[in-house]
């Protein structure tokens, strides 16, 4: 599988990973979910600068 690289969000706990039918893995941001009027869905990659970046395994629940 091949995707690009993400910048901040390979580092975030809110990153999930979405492969499709063709072997390509696409990006996706957690927070779009409950704020998508702040957070695109796929943003544009590489994302290099978020105001909702966590790190992963940092904070509270799960990473
Ligand atoms: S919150 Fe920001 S850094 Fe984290 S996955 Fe979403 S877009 Fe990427």
């Amino acid at each position: 599988m091949t995707r690009p690289a993400a910048g901040l969000c390979d580092s975030c706990r809110h990153q999930q990973l979405v492969p499709n039918t063709r072997g390509s893995v696409f990006s996706l941001c957690g927070r779009s979910r409950i704020e998508p009027e702040r957070f695109d869905r796929y943003p544009r990659l590489p994302v290099l600068g978020c105001e909702g970046y966590e790190p992963a395994g940092a904070g509270r629940g799960r990473a």
